[in-house]
């Protein structure tokens, strides 16, 4: 038992819960506190269950590979929910469509797109996190993002009811689309062109190559931290303002790349108050407000902003 009463009674499940499981080691800025619990349903129907069966009141969030997110370090009321099991992670090509579990992440996703040479998802290899994550934020580069190439997207509703969703209702724009925290994506269905495997293998490797010269490799990061302002690129708006030196704790912009930020130490609310000092002395040079990409939640420590 513990001291969270809502927590108490779960229900019974195949997959695992951690009570108190600190996500810390879960998000590649590798900060965070805990989940109250994080549950691991074994499959589909589990998930349904548990959804079906919890109380009501327990707030849900689902977890991808933790690559676009700053959790505070007060950690997440509620249930996590994330989608480990090898039913969540598995592929089939129908016609033109690639269908993935949300769970599988691009990286694992190379072999398969290269071999069978499914053109136009080349870009999608080099992105971090899982196919889940990239369709709930539109995740894109290379002249691509998900918005081009979903063609159906499986969700269960915090009610446990599946349904599918073509491209058109998924609210795509820049970085964002309509699924909300309550929505669990399941299976997405990626629309692709058949081309020469050697070609498709050529252009991820092109891809990761550019990411290996221009962007920062092996650090605490979560890629872009804001996104670029219509017309304008936000590393530039940060370099004019001095947001590229600016340090706070052990939280500063990459030396290579100073749109991303680089966290060599344990502290969310240090790399949060860097994010607001940026955005501030950007709105103070240029007069432009930086929206973050990077997705702050959770509590603070003491229980402040959430
Ligand atoms: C080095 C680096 C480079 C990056 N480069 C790019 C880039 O080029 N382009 C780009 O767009 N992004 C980039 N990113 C950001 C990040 O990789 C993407 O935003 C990615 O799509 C996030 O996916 P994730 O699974 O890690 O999601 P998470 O970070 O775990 O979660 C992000 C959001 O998605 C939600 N979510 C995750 N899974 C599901 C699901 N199954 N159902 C419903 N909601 C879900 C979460 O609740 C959360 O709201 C980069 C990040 C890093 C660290």
């Amino acid at each position: 038992m513990n001291d969270k009463p809502h927590i108490n009674n779960l229900p019974k499940v195949r997959g695992e819960y951690k009570f108190f499981e600190p996500l810390k080691g879960y998000t590649w800025l590798n900060v965070g506190g805990p989940a109250d619990v994080m549950f691991f349903p074994a499959d589909e129907d589990d998930l349904r269950d548990f959804l079906r069966q919890k109380d009501k009141n327990i707030p849900l969030f689902v977890l991808g590979g933790g690559s676009n997110l700053l959790v505070r370090d007060g950690g997440l009321n509620g249930a996590v929910i994330k989608l480990k099991a090898p039913s969540f992670a598995r592929y089939r090509i129908e016609n033109d469509i690639l269908y993935c579990g949300a769970g599988c992440t691009n990286f694992s996703l190379k072999k398969i797109i290269a071999e069978n040479g499914l053109g136009g998802l080349e870009f999608l290899c080099s992105i971090p996190g899982t196919t889940g994550g990239a369709v709930r934020g539109n995740a894109g580069c290379f002249g691509s993002d998900m918005a081009k190439v979903v063609a159906a997207v499986k969700v269960m509703s915090a009610d446990g009811k599946v349904r599918t969703l073509k491209n058109a209702e998924c609210g795509f724009s820049y970085r964002r689309s309509n699924f909300g925290d309550n929505d669990i994506i399941l299976e997405v269905g990626l629309r692709f062109e058949h081309k020469d495997p050697a070609a498709v293998a050529e252009i991820i490797e092109q891809n990761a190559e550019y990411r290996r010269t221009h962007q920062p490799q092996g650090i605490k990061t979560a890629g872009s931290t804001f996104k670029n302002p219509e017309g304008m690129a936000a590393w530039k708006l940060i370099k004019e303002a001095g947001g590229d030196t600016m340090v706070c704790g052990k939280a500063k912009m990459s030396a290579q790349h100073c749109n991303f930020l680089h966290n060599e130490g344990n502290s969310a609310a240090d790399i949060e108050k860097l994010c607001d000092s940026i955005v501030a002395a950007v709105k103070q040079k240029s007069g432009v407000t930086l929206e973050r990409e990077v997705k702050i939640v959770g509590r603070e420590q003491n229980n402040g902003r959430s």
